[in-house]
């Protein structure tokens, strides 16, 4: 991949990050925008942009929220972009060879790149925000499959999921769920300190907040992300179990409440795993930023399969 240069593009619900990107894994240069409004027309503009400014990119590689149809270059569906179902990418006529992948998979291409995957031929991702993505890393490449971790059913007849099905990860150990269940046993007369910190407006709370409270000793708060990290166990054990990966990577928002969620996802997950297969197993952060794990794998698209 050397001296060779393109352009990687997340396309996430709130932010379209584009970026072009040496072949040694070196960011040139970066842009950020809004992904309100028509996130298409937002990345085509800023990707001519970029090209304006190197003329020498080979490529574009684009990890987009949603189910992809990689040959159609097409959004499937998109629950957290609803204006990206159905569209296509292939009418932005931009001149340079496009690849088109889910934001998570880009994102574990990312760190299988530069991060916390280089050490690893087998891993699988999982992306803990708002909702969960996931990505898989076998054999040193990443599987061109959905790996949509968060919506592997944990509960049979659990919790309504936004695509369809109930009892998803995803209803259990994410950001919104997180708040959904402290907000509804608040409305159920538990106390925390979040009602005080919050002004009694719970429902602007985030899983932030949440994890503020839960440092600060608020039981209810710890409750929430214990319970949801249990829930993530369950998940990470399910992967496990199924594909016996070297490690497992996290990322996004919730990585920053280690200490209780995560440490409670691993005890769950040490629970559950098949004996021998959790032995040697490695749970850790990534090492990319949100911001560069996206569009260095979405380069990496461009730059690996030249
Ligand atoms: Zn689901």
């Amino acid at each position: 991949m050397e001296n060779d240069i393109a352009i990687g593009v997340d396309l996430g619900g709130t932010n379209i990050r584009a970026a072009v990107v040496g072949g040694e894994g070196k960011i040139l240069r970066k842009l950020k925008a809004s992904s309100a409004g028509d996130p298409i027309r937002a990345l085509a503009g800023m990707v001519a942009e970029l090209r304006g400014q190197y003329p020498g990119v080979r490529g574009v590689g684009l990890g987009t929220a949603g189910l992809v149809d990689r040959r159609g270059l097409r959004v499937i569906h998109s629950p957290n972009i609803p204006a990206l179902t159905g569209r296509s990418f292939r009418s932005l006529n931009l001149g340079l060879p496009l690849v088109v992948e889910n934001d998570a998979n880009a994102a574990a291409l990312g760190e299988r790149w530069m991060g916390a995957g280089r050490e690893f031929q087998d891993f699988v991702l999982f992306t803990l925000g708002t909702g969960i993505g996931g990505g898989i890393v076998q054999g040193g490449r990443l599987l061109g499959v959905a790996a949509e971790v968060g919506h592997m059913v944990i509960e049979r007849d659990g919790e309504r999921c936004s695509c369809g099905n109930n009892g998803c990860l995803e209803q259990y150990a994410a950001a919104r769920a997180i708040v959904q269940w402290l907000v509804r046993e608040v409305e159920g007369g538990r106390e925390s300190l979040l009602l005080e910190t919050m002004g009694g407006r719970l429902h602007g709370a985030t899983a932030r907040d949440v994890a503020g409270a839960a440092r600060e000793g608020d039981p209810l708060a710890r409750e929430a992300l214990r319970r949801a990290g249990r829930a993530l166990g369950v998940g990470i054990a399910n992967m496990v179990n199924l594909l016996a990966p070297e490690a497992v990577i996290l990322t996004g928002g919730l990585v920053g409440a280690w200490d209780i969620y995560v440490e409670e996802a691993v005890r769950e997950a040490s629970r559950r795993s098949m004996p021998g297969l959790f032995e040697g197993l490695r749970i850790l952060p990534s090492a990319l930023g949100a911001d560069d794990a996206g569009v260095l794998g979405a380069a990496a698209l461009v730059l690996e399969n030249a």
